[in-house]
């Protein structure tokens, strides 16, 4: 039988084809509609010669395009490459020749950097409207059935960085996605067709992908889009669209709280809000419940574990501070340094993970596959406690990776950029506290001896360089880094000077 995820889609168009599956503008796409434009993308990558097991990026903002390219690019049995729509061509060009992608989708507000990239390196560019890539269906046969494809097969690959160097590709199966998309829908937000989604998580990172777009496929209900957050739209969607079901990172939840216009929105018909990705701060969670009058689970995950592992799960005691309980078929451990299991309960510890949500492994990286997976456990770099009633609480992570507002940001990225200008001798970019990002950017440096250079200027060289929401916003000079016995540098070590 086949494992395709976009079976969900097809099941769904079926039995619920005349309901709206996602909305944006005013203008809504029906289950019947989704199905026959992820058809006709399908059809049109065959007849482009795409085979299963291709690699097909897609470079969109939340707009219904997304989720018909999606779709289509399953149906065809090929492997979805979602990307940030704030990537530069030349982040871009990375992500297709690491994948070994044939074939790019941008949306045109994106399409000049998407194109750059793709002749780079020498693959076509498709570059398609925000409503879909209509003139697509005039292409080719639209398949009218996905391509089978069995459990262990690659659906989607995620880019990350794990624990070190250049993002990697997170190799997730159909089964791991469409476990995720079950869990999420059955014991988290317990959607109808009658439910209404709000799609203010970007798409292209595995929270919205999962517990937003795929979660409504699976269920039938409506993903009412926000093509980039802003807590304003934000706001005026849930009212207007009568949403009941919210999803998002902290950061969020606290833009929406302190907005001007909290006060007099009516959001009476939001019966469950899910956060995860970086720690909600209990103060925030407390104030949107008194405010707006609706619970708040707070979960955890990973690009990794497609990504839903732990959650508070409605039906159980909550405890506002933690990520909950392991959620079905996935097991929690806590291990320390050398990898064994704890015996001191009390004790913090990494979080390791197994069940069918852990993907496959890193994309061509069989090496680093091997490091984070051992025996079917999959070790997250994230230390945690657990308490006497099963619960979990994440203290910190042991990974540098930064979360700026709900993006990851990996330092070692931003220094490699810092090292291309000529008067940089050595870099460590942290991040620093920041009350309403949760992290900022901040760049140590240490100039080449003779060389000047100013720190607004290294901001402007990274700026032009990566995406908008990577480069430091402060930058100051030392004479040099603090290091560790290999010369390696201690980030950890680096303060930001005390008047930042
Ligand atoms: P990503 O792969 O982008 O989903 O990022 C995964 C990382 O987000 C995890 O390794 C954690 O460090 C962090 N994270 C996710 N959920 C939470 C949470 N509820 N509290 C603290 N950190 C979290």
């Amino acid at each position: 039988m086949s494992s395709n995820l976009a079976n969900n889609l097809i099941d769904t168009a079926r039995d619920l084809g005349d309901r709206p599956a996602i909305r944006l503008h005013g203008i809504t796409l029906d289950y019947s509609q989704l199905r026959r434009a992820a058809g006709a993308v399908a059809g049109d990558l065959q007849a482009r010669g795409i085979r299963p097991g291709d690699r097909i990026g897609i470079v969109m903002p939340n707009v219904p395009g997304f989720p018909i390219l999606f779709y289509g690019v399953l149906m065809a049995g090929a492997i979805a490459v979602p990307m940030n729509p704030l990537l530069k061509s030349r982040e871009i060009t990375y992500y297709i020749q690491d994948s070994g992608m044939s074939l790019v989708y941008g949306s045109h507000a994106v399409g000049d950097a998407v194109a750059k990239a793709a002749n780079d390196v020498g693959i076509p560019a498709l570059l398609v409207g925000d409503q879909g890539p209509a003139a697509l269906e005039l292409l080719g046969d639209p398949l009218e059935e996905p391509v089978a494809r069995s459990a262990d097969d690659t659906a989607v690959l995620l880019y990350t960085s794990g624990t070190t160097g250049n993002p990697k590709g997170a190799e997730l199966t159909h089964a791991n996605m469409v476990t995720n998309a079950a869990t999420t829908v059955d014991t988290l937000i317990q959607t109808s067709p009658d439910d209404v989604i709000l799609g203010c998580l970007p798409l292209f990172h595995v929270f919205g992908l999962t517990c937003g777009l795929n979660a409504a496929v699976k269920s039938g209900a409506l993903l009412t889009l926000i093509p980039r957050f802003d807590a304003e739209v934000a706001l005026r969607v849930l009212e207007r669209d009568k949403v009941t079901v919210l999803e998002g990172v902290p950061t969020m939840y606290s833009a929406l709280l302190n907005s001007p216009d909290a006060v007099s929105a009516d959001l009476s018909k939001l019966r469950c809000c899910i956060v995860g990705g970086a720690p909600m701060p209990v103060e925030v969670l407390k104030a949107f419940e008194s405010q707006f009058g609706c619970e708040v689970y707070e979960g955890y995950g990973l690009s990794e574990t497609a990504p839903i592992a732990c959650f508070n799960q409605p039906g159980k005691p909550r405890k506002p501070g933690t990520i909950g309980t392991p959620v079905r078929g996935c097991q929690l451990r806590l291990v320390d340094e050398a990898g064994n299991q704890l015996s001191d309960l009390t004790a913090p510890g990494e979080i390791q993970i197994k069940g069918e949500n852990v993907m496959k492994g890193y994309w061509g990286r069989p090496e680093a596959t091997e490091e984070s997976i051992v025996d079917g456990w999959f070790s997250t770099g994230d230390i945690a406690r657990l308490d006497i009633d099963g619960y979990y609480s994440i203290v910190d992570r042991k990974k540098d990776v930064i979360i700026r507002g709900g993006y990851n940001v990996y330092p070692r990225e931003v220094e490699e950029v810092l090292y291309e200008h000529p008067a940089v001798s050595e870099a460590a970019v942290i991040g620093i506290k920041d009350v309403y990002l949760g992290e900022q950017i901040g760049a140590a440096v240490a100039l080449k001896r003779g060389a000047r250079a100013e720190s607004d200027e290294l901001v402007e060289f990274v700026r032009e360089r990566l995406a908008d929401y990577k480069y430091p916003r402060k930058i100051w000079f030392v004479s040099s880094l603090p290091k560790g016995p290999t010369g390696k540098i201690l980030r950890r070590n680096v303060e930001p000077p005390a008047d930042r």
